[in-house]
Protein backbone atom coordinates (compact mmCIF):
# COMPACT_ATOMS: atom_id res chain seq x y z
CA UNK A 1 0.00 0.00 0.00
CA UNK A 2 1.70 3.29 -0.85
CA UNK A 3 1.06 5.16 2.05
CA UNK A 4 -1.39 7.52 2.18
CA UNK A 5 -1.35 11.06 2.12
CA UNK A 6 -1.69 12.57 5.27
CA UNK A 7 -3.34 16.23 5.84
CA UNK A 8 -1.07 19.13 5.41
CA UNK A 9 -2.35 19.62 9.21
CA UNK A 10 0.62 21.63 9.99
CA UNK A 11 -1.07 24.47 11.60
CA UNK A 12 0.10 27.91 13.47
CA UNK A 13 -3.38 30.11 14.20
CA UNK A 14 -2.77 33.02 16.04
CA UNK A 15 -5.66 34.33 17.75
CA UNK A 16 -5.29 38.00 19.84
CA UNK A 17 -6.28 36.85 23.32
CA UNK A 18 -5.21 37.97 27.46
CA UNK A 19 -1.72 37.11 28.86
CA UNK A 20 -1.73 33.95 30.75
CA UNK A 21 0.39 33.56 33.16
CA UNK A 22 1.25 30.17 35.57
CA UNK A 23 5.10 29.46 36.95
CA UNK A 24 5.17 25.97 37.57
CA UNK A 25 8.83 25.55 37.69
CA UNK A 26 11.05 28.59 38.37
CA UNK A 27 14.76 28.54 39.14
CA UNK A 28 14.69 31.60 39.77
CA UNK A 29 12.90 32.22 42.80
CA UNK A 30 12.18 36.50 43.09
CA UNK A 31 9.33 36.96 44.13
CA UNK A 32 8.28 33.80 45.32
CA UNK A 33 6.27 35.23 48.15
CA UNK A 34 4.42 32.10 49.90
CA UNK A 35 7.96 29.94 49.64
CA UNK A 36 6.47 27.32 47.12
CA UNK A 37 9.71 27.40 45.18
CA UNK A 38 8.32 29.85 42.25
CA UNK A 39 7.24 33.53 41.38
CA UNK A 40 3.75 32.89 39.92
CA UNK A 41 -0.35 34.63 40.01
CA UNK A 42 -0.68 33.28 43.75
CA UNK A 43 2.53 35.19 44.44
CA UNK A 44 1.59 38.36 42.73
CA UNK A 45 -2.39 38.17 44.10
CA UNK A 46 -0.66 37.76 47.36
CA UNK A 47 1.24 40.90 46.56
CA UNK A 48 -1.44 42.75 45.10
CA UNK A 49 -3.76 41.87 48.19
CA UNK A 50 -1.54 43.30 50.35
CA UNK A 51 -0.91 46.60 48.61
CA UNK A 52 -4.49 46.74 48.27
CA UNK A 53 -4.61 46.40 52.27
CA UNK A 54 -6.60 43.32 52.11
CA UNK A 55 -4.05 41.06 53.46
CA UNK A 56 -1.18 40.95 55.71
CA UNK A 57 2.37 39.29 54.84
CA UNK A 58 4.12 37.85 57.47
CA UNK A 59 7.45 39.61 57.94
CA UNK A 60 10.07 37.40 55.36
CA UNK A 61 6.83 37.52 53.07
CA UNK A 62 7.07 41.27 53.28
CA UNK A 63 10.77 41.42 52.54
CA UNK A 64 10.44 39.00 50.22
CA UNK A 65 7.87 41.18 48.31
CA UNK A 66 10.47 44.34 47.87
CA UNK A 67 10.88 42.93 44.71
CA UNK A 68 12.63 46.37 43.34
CA UNK A 69 14.74 46.02 46.66
CA UNK A 70 13.66 50.05 46.92
CA UNK A 71 13.11 49.19 50.66
CA UNK A 72 9.20 49.51 50.50
CA UNK A 73 6.73 47.27 49.40
CA UNK A 74 4.09 49.05 46.86
CA UNK A 75 2.72 48.90 43.84
CA UNK A 76 5.68 49.17 41.78
CA UNK A 77 6.46 45.70 43.02
CA UNK A 78 3.52 44.72 41.73
CA UNK A 79 4.04 45.78 38.39
CA UNK A 80 7.75 44.68 38.88
CA UNK A 81 6.39 41.46 39.75
CA UNK A 82 3.97 40.53 37.13
CA UNK A 83 6.11 41.53 34.35
CA UNK A 84 9.05 39.19 35.77
CA UNK A 85 6.54 36.62 35.47
CA UNK A 86 5.24 37.60 32.32
CA UNK A 87 8.71 37.83 30.71
CA UNK A 88 9.81 34.05 32.20
CA UNK A 89 9.01 31.17 29.99
CA UNK A 90 6.52 28.52 31.41
CA UNK A 91 4.36 25.74 31.18
CA UNK A 92 0.55 26.43 31.99
CA UNK A 93 -1.36 24.07 33.39
CA UNK A 94 -4.61 22.88 31.92
CA UNK A 95 -7.40 20.64 31.06
CA UNK A 96 -8.09 19.88 27.26
CA UNK A 97 -10.60 17.53 25.96
CA UNK A 98 -11.74 17.23 22.38
CA UNK A 99 -15.40 16.36 20.99
CA UNK A 100 -15.86 14.61 17.76
CA UNK A 101 -18.78 16.31 15.82
CA UNK A 102 -20.58 14.16 13.51
CA UNK A 103 -23.65 15.82 12.59
CA UNK A 104 -24.46 19.97 13.38
CA UNK A 105 -21.49 21.66 11.92
CA UNK A 106 -21.73 24.16 9.23
CA UNK A 107 -20.06 24.79 6.03
CA UNK A 108 -17.91 27.38 7.65
CA UNK A 109 -16.86 24.66 9.58
CA UNK A 110 -15.76 22.52 6.46
CA UNK A 111 -14.11 25.37 4.59
CA UNK A 112 -11.98 26.20 7.93
CA UNK A 113 -8.31 26.55 7.16
CA UNK A 114 -6.80 25.01 9.68
CA UNK A 115 -5.02 28.01 10.10
CA UNK A 116 -7.64 29.40 11.65
CA UNK A 117 -10.33 29.66 14.07
CA UNK A 118 -9.10 29.16 17.16
CA UNK A 119 -10.32 32.14 20.04
CA UNK A 120 -9.91 32.57 23.53
CA UNK A 121 -13.54 33.05 25.45
CA UNK A 122 -13.77 34.31 28.99
CA UNK A 123 -17.64 34.76 28.93
CA UNK A 124 -20.54 32.65 27.44
CA UNK A 125 -21.37 35.72 25.03
CA UNK A 126 -17.83 35.01 23.54
CA UNK A 127 -18.35 31.75 23.25
CA UNK A 128 -21.11 32.10 21.59
CA UNK A 129 -19.37 34.30 19.28
CA UNK A 130 -16.51 32.09 18.78
CA UNK A 131 -18.88 29.00 18.21
CA UNK A 132 -21.77 29.92 16.51
CA UNK A 133 -20.34 29.98 12.93
CA UNK A 134 -18.96 26.42 12.75
CA UNK A 135 -21.98 24.69 14.91
CA UNK A 136 -25.68 24.43 14.46
CA UNK A 137 -27.58 26.58 17.52
CA UNK A 138 -28.26 23.19 19.17
CA UNK A 139 -24.77 22.33 19.61
CA UNK A 140 -23.60 25.65 20.82
CA UNK A 141 -26.41 25.62 23.84
CA UNK A 142 -25.17 22.46 24.86
CA UNK A 143 -21.27 24.09 25.15
CA UNK A 144 -23.35 27.32 26.88
CA UNK A 145 -24.45 24.71 29.24
CA UNK A 146 -21.10 23.05 29.81
CA UNK A 147 -19.52 26.48 29.78
CA UNK A 148 -21.32 28.42 32.05
CA UNK A 149 -20.92 31.45 34.20
CA UNK A 150 -19.77 29.41 36.93
CA UNK A 151 -16.99 27.62 34.73
CA UNK A 152 -15.90 31.64 33.34
CA UNK A 153 -15.83 32.81 37.08
CA UNK A 154 -13.04 30.22 37.72
CA UNK A 155 -11.65 29.68 33.86
CA UNK A 156 -10.58 30.76 30.61
CA UNK A 157 -11.60 28.31 27.88
CA UNK A 158 -9.61 27.93 24.22
CA UNK A 159 -11.32 26.40 21.66
CA UNK A 160 -10.17 24.94 18.62
CA UNK A 161 -11.95 23.86 15.68
CA UNK A 162 -10.52 21.44 13.64
CA UNK A 163 -11.90 20.12 10.56
CA UNK A 164 -9.83 16.51 9.18
CA UNK A 165 -10.92 15.95 5.63
CA UNK A 166 -12.11 12.39 5.01
CA UNK A 167 -11.17 12.01 1.57
CA UNK A 168 -7.45 11.75 2.85
CA UNK A 169 -8.02 9.08 5.21
CA UNK A 170 -9.92 6.77 3.34
CA UNK A 171 -7.90 3.98 1.28
CA UNK A 172 -7.48 4.23 -2.16
CA UNK A 173 -10.88 2.81 -4.16
CA UNK A 174 -9.50 -0.44 -6.00
CA UNK A 175 -11.85 -1.90 -8.58
CA UNK A 176 -10.83 -5.78 -9.06
CA UNK A 177 -12.51 -8.45 -11.57
CA UNK A 178 -14.66 -10.97 -10.59
CA UNK A 179 -13.64 -14.40 -12.55
CA UNK A 180 -16.54 -13.86 -15.08
CA UNK A 181 -14.93 -10.78 -16.02
CA UNK A 182 -17.21 -8.35 -14.07
CA UNK A 183 -15.72 -5.72 -12.07
CA UNK A 184 -16.14 -4.30 -8.52
CA UNK A 185 -16.84 -0.90 -10.02
CA UNK A 186 -20.25 -1.64 -10.01
CA UNK A 187 -20.55 -2.49 -6.62
CA UNK A 188 -22.69 -0.47 -4.35
CA UNK A 189 -26.30 -0.30 -3.01
CA UNK A 190 -28.58 -0.17 -5.88
CA UNK A 191 -32.92 -0.17 -6.21
CA UNK A 192 -35.09 -1.44 -8.79
CA UNK A 193 -35.59 0.91 -11.80
CA UNK A 194 -38.63 0.55 -13.61
CA UNK A 195 -39.73 -2.94 -11.80
CA UNK A 196 -43.95 -3.36 -11.70
CA UNK A 197 -44.52 -6.47 -10.15
CA UNK A 198 -40.50 -7.92 -9.67
CA UNK A 199 -37.38 -8.22 -10.74
CA UNK A 200 -35.42 -11.90 -11.54
CA UNK A 201 -32.47 -13.37 -10.11
CA UNK A 202 -31.05 -15.73 -12.51
CA UNK A 203 -28.21 -17.86 -12.14
CA UNK A 204 -26.55 -17.00 -15.07
CA UNK A 205 -25.37 -13.68 -17.04
CA UNK A 206 -28.34 -14.26 -18.88
CA UNK A 207 -31.91 -13.55 -19.10
CA UNK A 208 -32.45 -17.16 -20.66
CA UNK A 209 -31.12 -18.75 -17.55
CA UNK A 210 -33.24 -20.28 -14.68
CA UNK A 211 -34.64 -17.75 -11.91
CA UNK A 212 -34.11 -18.66 -8.64
CA UNK A 213 -35.17 -15.63 -6.64
CA UNK A 214 -37.43 -12.43 -7.04
CA UNK A 215 -36.43 -8.88 -6.14
CA UNK A 216 -39.80 -6.78 -5.42
CA UNK A 217 -40.04 -3.13 -6.31
CA UNK A 218 -37.96 -0.64 -4.79
CA UNK A 219 -36.22 -3.06 -2.47
CA UNK A 220 -32.73 -2.53 -1.59
CA UNK A 221 -29.92 -4.51 -3.55
CA UNK A 222 -26.32 -5.13 -2.27
CA UNK A 223 -24.08 -5.64 -5.31
CA UNK A 224 -20.73 -7.28 -5.42
CA UNK A 225 -19.64 -6.61 -9.37
CA UNK A 226 -21.35 -6.12 -12.44
CA UNK A 227 -20.48 -5.95 -15.92
CA UNK A 228 -23.02 -2.95 -17.09
CA UNK A 229 -25.97 -5.15 -18.21
CA UNK A 230 -25.37 -7.72 -15.17
CA UNK A 231 -24.86 -7.16 -11.39
CA UNK A 232 -24.02 -10.02 -8.63
CA UNK A 233 -26.89 -9.47 -5.97
CA UNK A 234 -27.69 -11.11 -3.09
CA UNK A 235 -31.38 -10.71 -2.16
CA UNK A 236 -33.40 -12.44 0.94
CA UNK A 237 -30.21 -14.96 0.95
CA UNK A 238 -30.53 -16.01 -2.48
CA UNK A 239 -27.15 -15.04 -4.61
CA UNK A 240 -27.34 -14.20 -8.30
CA UNK A 241 -27.58 -12.15 -11.35
CA UNK A 242 -29.71 -9.41 -11.84
CA UNK A 243 -30.59 -7.28 -14.92
CA UNK A 244 -29.15 -3.30 -14.26
CA UNK A 245 -31.22 -2.11 -16.69
CA UNK A 246 -33.96 -2.56 -14.11
CA UNK A 247 -31.93 -1.25 -11.35
CA UNK A 248 -30.24 2.01 -10.42
CA UNK A 249 -27.26 3.06 -7.79
CA UNK A 250 -28.89 4.30 -4.79
CA UNK A 251 -25.54 4.75 -2.92
CA UNK A 252 -21.27 3.74 -3.01
CA UNK A 253 -20.10 0.86 -0.59
CA UNK A 254 -18.96 2.57 2.36
CA UNK A 255 -15.41 3.98 2.46
CA UNK A 256 -12.68 2.22 4.85
CA UNK A 257 -10.43 4.03 5.96
CA UNK A 258 -6.34 3.92 6.39
CA UNK A 259 -7.10 5.09 10.52
CA UNK A 260 -9.22 6.73 11.95
CA UNK A 261 -7.80 10.40 13.41
CA UNK A 262 -8.24 12.29 16.64
CA UNK A 263 -6.16 15.46 17.75
CA UNK A 264 -4.75 15.72 21.69
CA UNK A 265 -3.54 18.67 23.44
CA UNK A 266 -0.09 17.97 24.00
CA UNK A 267 1.54 20.84 25.96
CA UNK A 268 0.85 24.61 26.25
CA UNK A 269 3.43 26.82 27.04
CA UNK A 270 4.18 30.89 27.35
CA UNK A 271 7.39 32.08 26.57
CA UNK A 272 7.99 35.57 25.30
CA UNK A 273 4.09 36.85 25.84
CA UNK A 274 2.83 34.14 24.10
CA UNK A 275 1.01 31.10 24.55
CA UNK A 276 1.75 28.17 22.47
CA UNK A 277 -0.09 25.11 22.28
CA UNK A 278 0.59 22.27 20.62
CA UNK A 279 -1.53 19.23 19.87
CA UNK A 280 -0.85 16.26 17.54
CA UNK A 281 -2.97 13.68 15.42
CA UNK A 282 -3.04 10.10 16.50
CA UNK A 283 -4.73 7.22 15.34
CA UNK A 284 -8.04 6.24 17.08
CA UNK A 285 -9.86 3.37 18.54
CA UNK A 286 -13.10 4.70 16.76
CA UNK A 287 -14.62 3.11 14.16
CA UNK A 288 -16.28 6.00 12.86
CA UNK A 289 -14.50 8.70 11.32
CA UNK A 290 -15.63 12.46 12.18
CA UNK A 291 -14.98 15.36 10.64
CA UNK A 292 -14.75 17.75 12.74
CA UNK A 293 -13.21 18.10 15.87
CA UNK A 294 -13.39 20.84 18.62
CA UNK A 295 -10.64 20.93 21.17
CA UNK A 296 -11.20 22.77 24.67
CA UNK A 297 -8.95 23.80 26.65
CA UNK A 298 -9.03 24.96 30.30
CA UNK A 299 -6.65 26.95 32.00
CA UNK A 300 -7.32 28.90 35.48
CA UNK A 301 -8.73 32.56 35.28
CA UNK A 302 -6.05 33.73 37.88
CA UNK A 303 -3.33 32.37 35.40
CA UNK A 304 -4.55 34.45 32.53
CA UNK A 305 -4.60 37.84 32.44
CA UNK A 306 -6.53 40.33 29.64
CA UNK A 307 -3.38 42.47 28.22
CA UNK A 308 -3.29 41.17 24.64
CA UNK A 309 -0.75 38.63 23.98
CA UNK A 310 -1.08 35.79 21.55
CA UNK A 311 -1.77 32.34 20.80
CA UNK A 312 -1.01 29.67 18.78
CA UNK A 313 -1.87 26.05 18.14
CA UNK A 314 0.18 23.55 16.09
CA UNK A 315 -1.02 19.91 15.07
CA UNK A 316 1.45 18.01 14.18
CA UNK A 317 0.96 15.12 12.27
CA UNK A 318 2.01 11.02 13.46
CA UNK A 319 5.13 9.80 12.06
CA UNK A 320 5.52 8.49 9.08
CA UNK A 321 3.55 5.23 9.64
CA UNK A 322 5.40 2.11 8.64
CA UNK A 323 4.49 -1.13 7.27
CA UNK A 324 1.86 -2.73 9.97
CA UNK A 325 1.71 -6.24 8.59
CA UNK A 326 1.50 -8.23 11.75
CA UNK A 327 0.82 -11.38 10.10
CA UNK A 328 3.27 -11.24 7.34
CA UNK A 329 6.10 -10.92 10.05
CA UNK A 330 4.22 -13.83 11.86
CA UNK A 331 4.98 -15.59 8.62
CA UNK A 332 8.32 -14.07 8.27
CA UNK A 333 9.69 -15.16 11.56
CA UNK A 334 8.94 -18.89 10.67
CA UNK A 335 9.75 -19.11 7.40
CA UNK A 336 12.80 -16.56 7.62
CA UNK A 337 13.33 -13.18 6.33
CA UNK A 338 14.13 -13.73 2.78
CA UNK A 339 12.76 -12.50 0.36
CA UNK A 340 12.51 -16.46 -2.17
CA UNK A 341 11.46 -17.91 1.40
CA UNK A 342 8.39 -15.52 1.44
CA UNK A 343 7.65 -16.19 -2.12
CA UNK A 344 7.82 -20.14 -1.52
CA UNK A 345 5.70 -19.80 1.49
CA UNK A 346 2.70 -17.87 -0.20
CA UNK A 347 2.90 -19.82 -3.56
CA UNK A 348 2.23 -23.19 -1.05
CA UNK A 349 -0.74 -21.84 0.10
CA UNK A 350 -3.92 -24.02 -0.73
CA UNK A 351 -5.68 -23.01 -3.89
CA UNK A 352 -8.93 -21.80 -3.58
CA UNK A 353 -11.39 -20.37 -6.14
CA UNK A 354 -12.99 -16.98 -5.97
CA UNK A 355 -16.06 -18.52 -6.96
CA UNK A 356 -18.09 -19.30 -5.34
CA UNK A 357 -15.82 -20.36 -2.37
CA UNK A 358 -14.21 -17.02 -1.49
CA UNK A 359 -16.25 -14.77 0.51
CA UNK A 360 -17.26 -11.40 -1.09
CA UNK A 361 -16.17 -8.34 0.23
CA UNK A 362 -16.41 -4.40 -0.57
CA UNK A 363 -13.10 -3.83 1.14
CA UNK A 364 -10.89 -5.24 -1.82
CA UNK A 365 -7.23 -3.79 -0.20
CA UNK A 366 -4.14 -5.44 0.19
CA UNK A 367 -4.95 -6.48 3.33
CA UNK A 368 -7.89 -7.98 3.00
CA UNK A 369 -6.44 -9.89 0.75
CA UNK A 370 -3.30 -10.84 2.41
CA UNK A 371 -5.27 -11.04 5.65
CA UNK A 372 -7.81 -13.80 4.27
CA UNK A 373 -4.58 -16.18 3.06
CA UNK A 374 -2.58 -15.63 6.69
CA UNK A 375 -5.28 -16.72 8.03
CA UNK A 376 -7.42 -19.63 6.17
CA UNK A 377 -4.31 -21.12 4.61
CA UNK A 378 -5.97 -20.86 1.22
CA UNK A 379 -6.48 -18.75 -1.30
CA UNK A 380 -6.67 -17.58 -5.18
CA UNK A 381 -4.35 -15.98 -6.96
CA UNK A 382 -5.15 -12.42 -5.50
CA UNK A 383 -4.33 -14.09 -2.00
CA UNK A 384 -1.27 -15.10 -2.72
CA UNK A 385 -0.23 -12.27 -4.07
CA UNK A 386 -0.99 -10.01 -1.38
CA UNK A 387 0.57 -12.24 0.90
CA UNK A 388 3.74 -12.04 -0.87
CA UNK A 389 3.53 -8.55 -1.38
CA UNK A 390 3.38 -7.99 2.57
CA UNK A 391 6.46 -9.81 3.30
CA UNK A 392 8.30 -8.26 0.47
CA UNK A 393 7.82 -4.90 1.75
CA UNK A 394 8.51 -6.12 5.38
CA UNK A 395 11.74 -7.01 4.07
CA UNK A 396 12.20 -3.78 2.53
CA UNK A 397 11.40 -4.62 -1.08
CA UNK A 398 9.26 -2.18 -3.46
CA UNK A 399 6.60 -4.50 -4.10
CA UNK A 400 3.18 -3.97 -5.89
CA UNK A 401 0.09 -6.12 -6.18
CA UNK A 402 -0.87 -5.99 -9.97
CA UNK A 403 -4.48 -7.34 -11.09
CA UNK A 404 -4.98 -7.66 -14.83
CA UNK A 405 -5.71 -10.77 -17.11
CA UNK A 406 -4.22 -13.63 -18.30
CA UNK A 407 -4.98 -15.87 -20.92
CA UNK A 408 -6.89 -19.45 -19.70
CA UNK A 409 -6.81 -22.60 -21.50
CA UNK A 410 -9.96 -21.75 -24.36
CA UNK A 411 -8.32 -19.43 -25.06
CA UNK A 412 -10.58 -16.55 -23.39
CA UNK A 413 -8.50 -14.32 -21.14
CA UNK A 414 -9.22 -14.76 -16.96
CA UNK A 415 -8.36 -12.33 -14.02
CA UNK A 416 -5.02 -12.43 -12.52
CA UNK A 417 -3.43 -10.95 -10.05
CA UNK A 418 0.42 -11.03 -9.39
CA UNK A 419 3.13 -8.46 -7.85
CA UNK A 420 5.81 -6.72 -9.68
CA UNK A 421 8.90 -5.81 -7.57
CA UNK A 422 11.47 -2.93 -8.53
CA UNK A 423 14.96 -3.14 -7.98
CA UNK A 424 16.56 -0.35 -9.32
CA UNK A 425 15.39 0.24 -13.17
CA UNK A 426 14.37 -3.62 -13.76
CA UNK A 427 10.38 -4.60 -12.81
CA UNK A 428 10.11 -8.09 -12.03
CA UNK A 429 7.56 -10.49 -11.78
CA UNK A 430 6.60 -12.36 -8.92
CA UNK A 431 3.61 -14.75 -9.55
CA UNK A 432 3.31 -17.19 -6.46
CA UNK A 433 -0.07 -18.11 -8.22
CA UNK A 434 1.77 -19.15 -11.54
CA UNK A 435 4.83 -21.02 -9.35
CA UNK A 436 1.21 -22.55 -7.76
CA UNK A 437 -0.17 -23.83 -10.70
CA UNK A 438 2.18 -24.48 -13.42
CA UNK A 439 5.02 -25.46 -10.92
CA UNK A 440 7.32 -23.70 -12.69
CA UNK A 441 9.33 -20.19 -12.07
CA UNK A 442 7.32 -17.69 -11.43
CA UNK A 443 10.08 -15.96 -8.72
CA UNK A 444 11.61 -12.70 -10.30
CA UNK A 445 11.09 -13.38 -14.11
CA UNK A 446 10.06 -10.10 -16.68
CA UNK A 447 6.96 -9.95 -18.66
CA UNK A 448 7.33 -11.48 -22.05
CA UNK A 449 9.95 -14.04 -20.87
CA UNK A 450 9.54 -17.35 -22.31
CA UNK A 451 8.15 -20.01 -20.61
CA UNK A 452 5.77 -17.76 -18.26
CA UNK A 453 2.13 -16.29 -18.80
CA UNK A 454 1.10 -13.51 -20.84
CA UNK A 455 0.43 -10.73 -18.69
CA UNK A 456 -2.02 -8.33 -19.41
CA UNK A 457 -1.68 -5.46 -16.68
CA UNK A 458 -4.28 -3.59 -15.56
CA UNK A 459 -4.12 -1.75 -12.28
CA UNK A 460 -1.93 -1.58 -9.78
CA UNK A 461 -4.19 -2.81 -6.43
CA UNK A 462 -2.26 -0.41 -4.08
ZN1 LIG B 1 -20.15 -11.51 -13.34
Amino acid sequence: MKHHKLLGLLLAATITAGNMLHMSVSAAVTGDINGDGSADSTDLSLLQGYVLGNSELTQTQAKTADINGDGKTDIYDVVKLRKTILASDRSIKYTAVTDKITTGYTDAFKKLSVNDGGSAVTSTTELKTALSPYLSEALVNNYLTKYNDTFFSQSVLLVKPVFLTSSNYQKKKIYTTAECGCSSSYAGTYTTKNVTSYLNIRVEHSAASESIGRIPPNAIIPVSYGNGQWAHVTYDGISGYANMDYMQKISEPAPSYEFIPDLKVDSIKYSAGKLNITASEFKSTATDFAPAILIQTTISKKDYYANGTTWSVTITQPPELKYDYPLAKARLDAVGWDLQAAFKSAAATTYYGQKPDMPQTTDYSLEWYADYGFTNGKGNCYVMAAMFCEMGRLLGYDVHLISGKVPLKDGSMGAHSWTEVKIGDTTYVCDPDFAHETGNNGYMITYGQSGTWRYVKELVMD
